[in-house]
């Protein structure tokens, strides 16, 4: 089994001061727990190098929540992969359901992305999940499927990438899956990262599920099989709760 991943996305929220907040989560990111799981935060892109200045040492990675696919050029309030990575994250989330909904990203977009992630060196953190709709009409695991696809990169490695199963339907609304769904899409995504990356590596790729994950429920979400962490909006704005879904491991 690979190490978990418990990842932070902050979304829109935080300014400098939130800095404190990283402040508190690597108090409480003891031993003991830095030898379960491994924690990432994401804040928005104006804070990554502040919180990357601020994590030397912690063991704690710092992540972004967009880019370009591109390594330059004039793309007018674009970031590219290359300066995130200059700004000190290791990770970048690539396809979250909020840029496929708000910025209209396809499969296309978000593999190019992924690329470019690769390209400089981060992990990318690839989102898939189906809409209330999809899932309603029972085609959740076709939609996911062809999200993996279509988004995946061909040089993608257990180093590389990390696969988040957020259905949309659950981010910020309080709503989850049953453990049994979960399980089935993390084990058709497992199944189609035998094919992506091969045999010997898809079992060290981690799946983290993602929306609405909470203290509260994080244990009996972590423990299905072929979920392999989580990816957490509204409570990783809060140290306290960040810290106790991590702690479900
Ligand atoms: P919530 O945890 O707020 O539901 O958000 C999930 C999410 O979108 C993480 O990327």
């Amino acid at each position: 089994r690979p190490r978990p991943l418990v990842a932070g996305n902050w979304k829109m929220n935080g300014v400098k001061s939130s800095a404190k907040v990283l402040t508190e989560i690597h108090a409480g990111y003891t031993p003991g727990l830095k030898a379960k799981v491994e924690l990432a935060v994401c804040p928005p892109a104006t804070l990554v190098s502040l919180l990357s200045y601020a994590s030397v040492g912690s063991r704690v990675a710092i992540g972004a929540q967009d880019c370009h696919a591109k390594e330059s050029g004039a793309f007018t309030g674009d970031l590219s992969a290359e300066m995130l990575a200059d700004a000190g994250a290791t990770y970048v989330i690539v396809g979250h359901s909020e840029r496929r909904q708000y910025h209209k990203e396809r499969d296309v977009e978000v593999c190019a992305k992924a690329v470019a992630a690769h390209r400089a060196g981060l992990t990318a953190i690839v989102c898939v999940g189906e809409t209330r709709e999809e899932r309603e009409s029972g085609k959740t695991l076709s939609v996911v499927r062809k999200q993996l696809r279509g988004s995946i990169p061909v040089d993608s490695n257990s180093r590389n990438l990390v696969v988040a199963y957020e259905p949309v339907w659950a981010i910020g609304t309080g709503l989850t899956p049953t453990v049994a769904d979960v399980a089935e899409v993390h084990a058709l995504i497992r199944d189609e990262l035998r094919r992506l990356v091969g045999k010997a590596d898809a079992p060290k790729v981690r799946i983290l599920y993602g929306g609405s994950v909470k203290p509260s429920n994080a244990a009996e979400l972590m423990a299905v099989e072929n979920v392999n962490g989580a990816l957490v909006g509204g409570a990783s704005l809060v140290a306290a709760d960040f810290l106790a879904i991590a702690g479900a491991y």
